[in-house]
């Protein structure tokens, strides 16, 4: 991010002109970023902000498909086993149920929590922030819901769920008849729906969305 030719020193600028690297904390004249473009840290390379041309629309689209992918991904069969003329379907919550029913209360408790619950809050946070900035009302709610989606993100593990299921079945394909459910697709859909959206969500453009009458009413 290249500074500004504005000759006053960093510490007489005001607050909503700097900018600090998350990575590195150096602090730099904070640059208007075009759409499509993004600014990076001149020190360490992060990428510092990014603006996404249409955030909402495509943001919400996305918070859409993912919910709608939500409840066939954890209810539907991920797989169907034929073991020794015994057949089993497979989905989220059976293997849930399952840990609950074989003793393994804590577990169980921790693969709900991470694989249905917070992936669920996530997205519900996501969906009311976005429609909070598309119809500018209750930004401070919105505010609330996105400083609760920070605490949040490392706690929504899908990742390593997905990680899971492609080890079963690699580890199964060869000792029964394993037939792949429409719930896997789902899961992955939901999984890759997830990523894409934390992609065009720039955090920058949400907070500053958010804070924009905050911000107003502060400089004024
Ligand atoms: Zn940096």
């Amino acid at each position: 991010m290249p500074d500004s030719a504005d000759p006053r020193p960093l510490s007489e600028r005001p607050l909503e002109e700097l900018v600090a690297c998350p990575e590195c904390d150096l602090l730099m004249h904070r640059q208007p970023v075009e759409e499509e473009h993004k600014a990076c840290c001149p020190r360490c390379g992060y990428e510092i902000i990014v603006h996404r041309a249409h955030m909402e629309r495509r943001a919400l689209a996305l918070v859409l498909t993912a919910l709608m992918l939500y409840v066939p991904a954890n209810f539907l069969p991920i797989m169907k086993l034929n073991l020794l003329g015994q057949t089993t379907q497979d989905t989220i919550w059976s293997g849930v149920l399952g840990l609950y029913h074989s003793g393994m209360d804590g577990v169980a408790v921790l693969v709900f929590l991470c694989s249905m619950v917070i992936p669920l809050l996530k997205l519900l946070c996501q969906l009311v922030v976005l429609l909070c900035i598309r119809w500018q009302v209750m930004q401070g709610l919105g505010l609330y819901l996105y400083r609760l989606y920070h605490h949040m993100r490392e706690w929504g593990m899908l990742e390593v769920y997905l990680m899971g299921i492609l080890v079963s079945i690699v580890k199964l394909i060869d000792m029964a008849d394993l037939h792949l459910g429409i719930g896997l697709a789902c899961f992955i859909g939901l999984l890759l729906s997830q990523v894409w959206l934390e992609v065009t969500m720039s955090p920058h453009q949400v907070w500053d969305s958010l804070d924009a009458g905050g911000h107003a009413s502060e400089s004024a």
